[in-house]
């Protein structure tokens, strides 16, 4: 008996949606099809399956699982976030197409429009979503998808899901939201309008550092249908024990979400208290400039990430970065560890510096992804860390002076 998914709470659709017991051994979690291809009882017969390279049952269970948490038929799932991003934008554009991109986003997405897409003929135009004037004006007679990330990485400016998607609307653009730093379980874009959400699965569904993966969800049977021919025809699927895993991960998405969300405010609002930092960006946060729309956009909800600017630039960033010990310093977020990344050096290193000012990438912002471990042990690590950086903040400029000479 198939269940209706779409009917259900959030936590029920991630805990079961997908994970029918199986009907021949009714082992309740999904079996790792590692097959590669399947029999087929006659010429042009076949019980659903061919060959992986296309589909396969495990990848299968965790699509049914994305997509009902955004009231979705079946997401389809690619080995990695870059691999979704990729299908997408290949699938909405040809050669002499447009795209237009918010201009704060993941340093990959920049790389693959800059480095890859632009060699093959897709333009891309970065503006400031949070300006829709200046993002109507970007839409041109050759764009074929705007594509956004809320909150941005590393920022956390959002840009509004609604208000863009009426824009998109008008000038028959389709929007996708980037969404992995919030997943379904805190903001679900296709309710906001969007046409298409997309997901490092990567991140925070699958939450343990385990399996590489992503994700795009659209309530579009059109673009769904092109971009399973496109993963077919570029080779670009999940491998099963990956969206096994990642299954896994979503079953306890929506806690982990909650957990880590009450976490990373806990962090956020010590941080603002100490003199050693001079501002705390994140969306939780009463005088986030953008309060309101993080309220329309998430709830209560905001996530596991915050970004903060140490007093004492980049020597003080870099000091309480690498002086963390529980918090560990490492590229990637959403995960049960927390981690902290220098976005300057590390995750934005490929944007000039004269861009990472405009966008406000500051060389003394600190990414933290907040994780499970209890706040107590964070705020011990995060007091010495900061004692460090303020220390080698009042060293820096003897450093500077040694090296003028
Ligand atoms: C990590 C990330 C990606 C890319 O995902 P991968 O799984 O690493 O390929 C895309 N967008 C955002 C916001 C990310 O954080």
């Amino acid at each position: 008996m198939a269940t209706n998914h779409q009917l259900q709470g959030l936590a029920t659709r991630a805990a079961r949606a997908g994970g029918e017991p199986d009907p021949t051994t009714g082992a309740i979690t999904p079996p790792i099809v590692q097959s590669t291809t399947y029999r087929q009882p006659g010429i042009g017969r076949h019980l659903g399956y061919t060959y992986s390279r296309a589909d396969n049952p495990t990848v299968a269970a965790l699509e049914r699982c994305l997509g009902a948490l955004e009231a979705a038929p079946p997401a389809v799932a690619f080995a990695s976030g870059l691999a979704a991003e990729t299908a997408l934008f290949v699938a909405c554009c040809g050669q002499g197409d447009h795209v237009v991109v918010s201009d704060v986003v993941y340093g990959g997405t920049v790389r693959l429009l800059r480095g890859v897409l632009a060699r093959l003929g897709i333009a891309a135009t970065f503006v400031d979503a949070t300006d829709l004037a200046a993002t109507a004006a970007a839409i041109g007679d050759r764009t074929r998808l705007l594509f956004v990330e809320t909150p941005a990485n590393p920022t956390l400016r959002l840009c509004d899901v609604r208000a863009l998607a009426d824009l998109a609307r008008t000038r028959g653009v389709p929007l996708a939201v980037d969404n992995t730093f919030l997943t379904a379980a805190v903001q679900r874009p296709l309710d906001l309008g969007a046409a298409v959400s997309l997901c490092s699965t990567t991140k925070l569904v699958e939450g343990h550092n385990g399996a590489i993966g992503g994700a795009v969800v659209t309530r579009d049977p059109a673009l769904l249908e092109r971009l399973r021919w496109l993963r077919k025809s570029t080779g670009a699927i999940q491998s099963p024990h990956d969206a096994w895993l990642t299954l896994r991960g979503a079953r306890t998405l929506p806690l982990r979400a909650a957990q880590q969300g009450r976490n990373a405010l806990a962090v956020a609002e010590w941080l603002q208290r100490r003199r050693e930092v001079a501002a705390v960006h994140y969306p939780g946060l009463d005088d986030f400039p953008q309060r309101e729309l993080a309220r329309r956009q998430h709830g209560e909800l905001h996530g596991s990430v915050l970004a903060c600017e140490l007093r004492g630039g980049a020597a003080a960033a870099h000091a309480f970065a690498e002086r963390l010990e529980l918090c560990l310093l490492a590229e990637s977020l959403g995960s049960v560890e927390t981690l902290v990344t220098h976005p300057a050096s590390m995750t934005h290193g490929d944007v000039p510096a004269a861009e990472r000012a405009r966008l406000g990438i500051a060389d003394a912002l600190v990414r933290l992804s907040i994780g499970l471990e209890d706040p107590a042990d964070l705020f011990a690590d995060l007091d010495q860390a900061l004692r460090a950086a303020a220390a080698a903040a009042a060293a820096a400029p003897t450093a500077q002076e040694a090296g003028r000479g």
